[in-house]
């Protein structure tokens, strides 16, 4: 179906479905995502506050660009789509957290993305609206992200798939998505810089 010929014209492109993300990516806990760059083993979850405080002032960025309700083709979220996203997750993620640092082992609530997106129309809101609430849902989260100590980190909570948190695993899971989607809108953010490591190449640590 790839004729060219049959797509919507751009202005009504945010009224079309985008295939569901169905992939499971608990993966990036384990090896380096070779997409957006990012180690998430090698980010310790006491630091993930500061990745989120500098990847939202990216974000920012983001969405106070003129072209930011235009899809770059017909099965991309728009910069402002990805933003209401990751206001979203920040907020999903930051009641999780705090389940989990409340009860015992919780069981998440599902969570359907791509059906919320659809809902909340997330391509017709107002970007700069969008830019206050996410910068303030990060701040909040990465304020309750600072407060988390000890064997606080070691605590666990259950997605609905059955794949089971740490604190600490739940917090690298998280800033994977928030830095992913910079990559996703071309951001050039980098997640190294914001943990103190300096630009890529630079650093005299790590390379040994
Ligand atoms: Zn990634």
């Amino acid at each position: 179906m790839e004729t060219g010929g049959t797509l919507p014209p751009a202005a009504s492109l945010s009224q079309v479905d985008i295939a569901p993300d169905t992939k499971d990516w608990t993966w990036v806990l384990e090896r380096t995502c070779q997409d957006c760059g990012l180690d998430s083993q090698a980010v310790p979850g006491r630091v993930v506050a500061d990745i989120l405080r500098s990847a939202a002032i990216a974000w920012q960025g983001v969405l106070g660009r003129p072209e930011v309700r235009t899809r770059p083709d017909s099965s991309t979220w728009s910069p402002l789509e990805y933003g209401c996203h990751v206001r979203d997750v920040c907020q999903r993620f930051d009641a999780r957290m705090s389940l989990m640092l409340t009860r015992d082992n919780p069981d998440f609530e599902n969570w359907d993305q791509d059906a919320t997106a659809l809902a909340q129309r997330y391509g017709e809101q107002d970007p700069a609206v969008v830019a206050m609430e996410l910068d303030d849902t990060a701040r909040t989260f990465a304020m309750h992200l600072d407060a988390v100590t000890g064997d606080q980190w070691l605590r666990t909570g259950r997605r609905a798939d059955g794949a089971t948190f740490t604190v600490d695993s739940f917090a690298r899971y998280f800033i994977h998505d928030v830095v992913h989607h910079l990559h996703d809108v071309g951001s050039d953010f980098d997640p190294g810089r914001a943990m103190g490591w300096g630009p890529p190449g630079r650093s005299t640590n790590r390379s040994e």
